[in-house]
């Protein structure tokens, strides 16, 4: 009887191995997946910071708790999209640039990673449509693909930089361009960023663009009349403008101000 038992209990022993194996196997392969989008955020330099600090009004304005924070995003930012350069060498400052334009409109989300980009070529200057930038004819500052295209981003240089520099006034094209992406997560560019305005504030929007745009029409508004081409470029203007000088915004035009201060979740002014 003795040994009966023993003997069950050393087959169910001999059974257990397979499961338990089975078990490490399989929870070892959720942890290399789970391991894998886990980002290392990149850890900036004190050379980084300060030209945060230089450059980057935004950044200046926020305490030290959020500065923190910027930081942070910044990190896991730069440590999972790429950053080439068609024609120049990439310097620190673009990309601070580039990396500050991607965290100020998300600023104000707690979790929000850019799932439509793998990465952001800048070009030397505005380039054409077939992306020459030694052409006579070209106009482009920014742009965001899609088709073949889909995942880049491409930014002129001296667009990205003049954005951030004290004559930007109501623009920012590497802003604009991200605003862009963020319209698109809902997977359209259409000035509708369903994922950050509740179902019933979908109309409201929509007329308060409309209304806006008959006003830019006739001349009496001061937002770029760029807006007028599509609601998705209404958008990614009246965004630039929301992000660069908050405070105009809201005296000349309250309404959007509230609206756009609801879809970001900041409030600038
Ligand atoms: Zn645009």
């Amino acid at each position: 009887m003795r040994s009966c038992i023993s003997s069950a209990s050393f087959d169910l022993e001999m059974n257990l191995y397979p499961i338990i194996f089975l078990s490490v196997v399989f929870f070892g392969a959720l942890f290399l997946i789970f391991r894998k989008r886990k980002i290392d955020p990149i850890s900036l330099t004190k050379a980084d910071l300060s030209l945060f600090d230089e450059h980057v009004e935004f950044y200046r304005n926020l305490n030290p708790a959020k500065k923190k924070q910027f930081i942070k995003k910044v990190g896991v930012f730069l440590a999972s999209i790429k950053i080439e350069g068609v024609g120049l060498e990439v310097t620190a400052l673009d990309r601070v640039l580039i990396a500050a334009s991607a965290i100020i409109p998300i600023f104000g989300f707690d979790e929000w990673s850019y799932q439509n980009l793998g990465s952001v070529v800048l070009y030397p200057d505005t380039f054409n449509k077939d992306f020459q930038f030694e052409d006579s004819e070209r106009n482009i500052m920014g742009m965001v693909g899609n088709g073949f295209m889909n995942g880049q981003m491409i930014l002129s240089r001296t667009a990205l930089h003049h954005g951030f520099s004290k004559s930007a006034g109501k623009g920012n094209t590497a802003i604009h361009e991200f605003v862009h992406l963020i319209d698109d997560a809902d997977g359209a560019i259409d000035g509708i960023p369903e994922q950050l305005l509740a179902h019933e504030y979908t109309f409201p929007w929509l007329k308060m663009m409309h209304e806006e745009m008959e006003r830019i029409q006739k001349n009496k508004s001061d937002i770029n009349p760029y807006a007028l081409t599509n609601q998705a470029e209404f958008f990614a203007v009246a965004s630039e403008y929301f992000f660069e000088q908050p405070d105009s915004l809201k005296d000349k035009h309250p309404e959007l101000y509230e609206q756009l201060s609801m879809i970001f979740g900041q409030d600038l002014a």
